[in-house]
């Protein structure tokens, strides 16, 4: 570890992984400490099961990295990221084996949804039409900080009057009532239901329709993109881009409390007692309870912030299965077979009886699965013909009872584990009848080992907090605190905690950097790197 540099920057997730090199861009000096052995938090990939299988061991599917500007800032392709796109980016089989996908063509996806009911496939090219239309200025307005007046009136004038109110209410409306109104048939609902789930919402909350059709959206347009070779990939070339900066990481240095002095961050005291100094700004990739309830000393924050803080709701946990199977998986469905995201559920009712047992504190009985495939996507992730699969599902924070037959109690000792992992496995059964006879191995992440390897994972929480709309936009973290800035000058919140949450799109660390350099003023020297450039011109 250095001392005095202008920055330091705790967690290296991809938030803090953005801040740290938009600050090193600027010419700010920065440390990154991170708690655990490598940096990445929950973009890190390794095997986990057998030689030669490579598995995301969190975050898989990377839609919003190619559409958010702080990863487009980021030039990772310049820095070793290859992309690879999954020919049907997300599907979602049923038992009676039909299956309704996004496909790369708009027709192709449209197709899939009639299929179901005459005038689903034009149900799904009015909403994508609305989705062209909106999406890069909702996005825009998305990615910027607090208010986002700009963006928001670009909005406002692309809807007019009534567009917008028509607009408001789309925004609004629950994911099972958005289905109802654009579709007839089962196809095009559950499609956009399962990407609502990615969430912590039920098909039922107000919110959840506008998410969903944010993320297939996404999917149509983008395609859910995957670094060839892993999700390390993408911290890997973050990591090299903010080495040549002169930036560093220290792994292994767990941040205990932040330092404040004449009433400004002044820097940081480790786990093992050092204390290293910013001149200039401390920012935090924790999650934001992390921060004002453990990090920071009670004088330094109003009552009302903490008050709000011991409010704080995480959200649902998280219970993950990653396979390396023998062969790819047997779908019932064989278009599912194109896919890189499945998602397991048979239709709207199921993912509203597994949400409300959620609701509950039940572990649901048919667990709603999001999955990810990927040896046609991405062949250097596993050896020839086998394939390495993952499935997770949300189960509550704290169980109080399970709506299944095996008693799980949320204990997550070896036979619940095993218990919950056998259930997930018989409902990918039901659409891929044969399944289980390819498992070479598995590894399963209870909530526990999500929190213990990226305490950001609070309980196995994955999203920094709920998605849900009385904690996001001008509510996240908290009302009044919508912004990076913190009630401490020079300390500023980088982590998904801060709007505009969730995901892998690095613009909380992103909005973090720009607050601190806002306020702290550009270079106060240059980097090794321009001042050879300098030196080269001048001498
Ligand atoms: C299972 C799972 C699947 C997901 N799937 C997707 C997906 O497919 N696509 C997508 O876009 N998003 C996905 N997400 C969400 C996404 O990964 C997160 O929202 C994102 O990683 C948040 O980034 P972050 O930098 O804010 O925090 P994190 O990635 O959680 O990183 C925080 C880092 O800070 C470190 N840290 C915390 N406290 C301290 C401390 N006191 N001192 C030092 N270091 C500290 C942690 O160890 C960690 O390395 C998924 C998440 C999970 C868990």
């Amino acid at each position: 570890m250095s001392s005095d540099v202008d920055a330091i920057v705790v967690g290296a997730g991809p938030n803090g992984l953005v801040a740290a090199n938009v600050l090193a861009d600027a010419g700010w000096s920065v440390e990154v400490l991170e708690a655990q052995r490598e940096p990445g938090g929950a973009v890190r990939s390794g095997e986990l099961t057998l030689p030669g299988f490579i598995h995301d061991r969190f975050s898989s599917f990377y839609p919003l990295g190619l559409a958010s500007p702080a990863m487009q800032a980021m030039d990772l392709e310049d820095h070793g990221v290859r992309w690879r796109k999954a020919e049907v980016p997300v599907a979602h089989p049923a038992a009676d084996g039909t299956v309704a996908y996004v496909a790369a063509d708009v027709e192709e996806t449209a197709a899939s949804l009639e299929s179901f009911a005459p005038g689903d496939g034009d149900g799904w090219r009015g909403l994508y039409g609305l989705w062209e239309r909106m999406g890069d200025e909702l996005l825009d307005a998305l990615f910027t900080p607090f208010p986002p007046v700009r963006a928001a009136a670009r909005l406002a004038r692309a809807l007019g009057p009534r567009g917008l109110l028509e607009f408001s209410r789309f925004g609004v409306l629950p994911v099972r009532r958005l289905g109802e109104e654009w579709f007839s048939g089962d196809g095009g609902p559950r499609l956009i239901a399962g990407n609502a789930l990615h969430a912590d919402f039920s098909p039922e909350q107000p919110g959840g329709g506008v998410y969903g059709w944010v993320l297939v959206g996404m999917a149509q347009q983008l395609g859910f993109p995957v670094p060839e070779g892993g999700s390390g990939q993408l911290t890997a070339a973050l990591v090299r881009r903010l080495e040549g900066r002169g930036g560093t990481i220290t792994c292994g240095a767990r941040v205990a409390d932040v330092l404040v002095s004449r009433g400004r961050a002044a820097g940081v005291r480790t786990d093992d007692g050092r204390e290293l100094r910013a001149a200039r700004a401390v920012l935090a990739d924790v999650s934001a309870p992390a921060l004002y309830l453990n990090m920071l000393d009670r004088r330094h924050v109003p009552d009302r912030v903490l008050g709000a803080m011991r409010r704080f709701e995480f959200g649902n946990s998280t219970f993950k299965v990653d396979w390396a199977l023998g062969g790819p998986v047997p779908w019932l469905a064989e278009d599912t077979a194109r896919a890189g995201t499945v998602h397991i559920g048979d239709d709207v009712d199921a993912l509203t009886r597994a949400s409300t047992q959620l609701v509950l504190r039940e572990v649901p009985a048919a667990p709603f699965l999001v999955c990810g495939q990927y040896a046609r996507t991405d062949p250097t992730r596993q050896p020839p013909g086998k394939e390495t699969f993952w499935s997770y599902t949300h189960v509550p924070q704290k169980v109080a009872g399970d709506a299944g037959p095996d008693g799980l109690t949320g204990r997550w000792d070896e036979r619940e584990r095993e218990a919950l992992a056998d259930r997930i496995a018989e409902q990918i059964e039901r659409v891929a009848p044969g399944f289980t006879g390819r498992v070479l191995a598995r590894a399963i992440t209870a909530p526990a080992d999500f929190e213990a390897q990226d305490e950001n994972l609070a309980g196995g929480a994955l999203n920094g907090g709920t998605a849900q709309l009385h904690q996001q936009l001008v509510f996240r973290p908290i009302p009044g605190l919508g912004r990076s800035e913190t009630p401490v000058p020079g300390l500023y919140l980088a982590s998904a905690s801060a709007h505009p949450g969730g995901g892998v799109h690095g613009v909380c660390g992103m909005n973090a950097a720009r607050a601190a350099l806002r306020e702290r003023g550009p270079a106060r020297r240059v980097t090794g790197r321009v001042t050879a450039a300098v030196a080269g011109r001048h001498f």
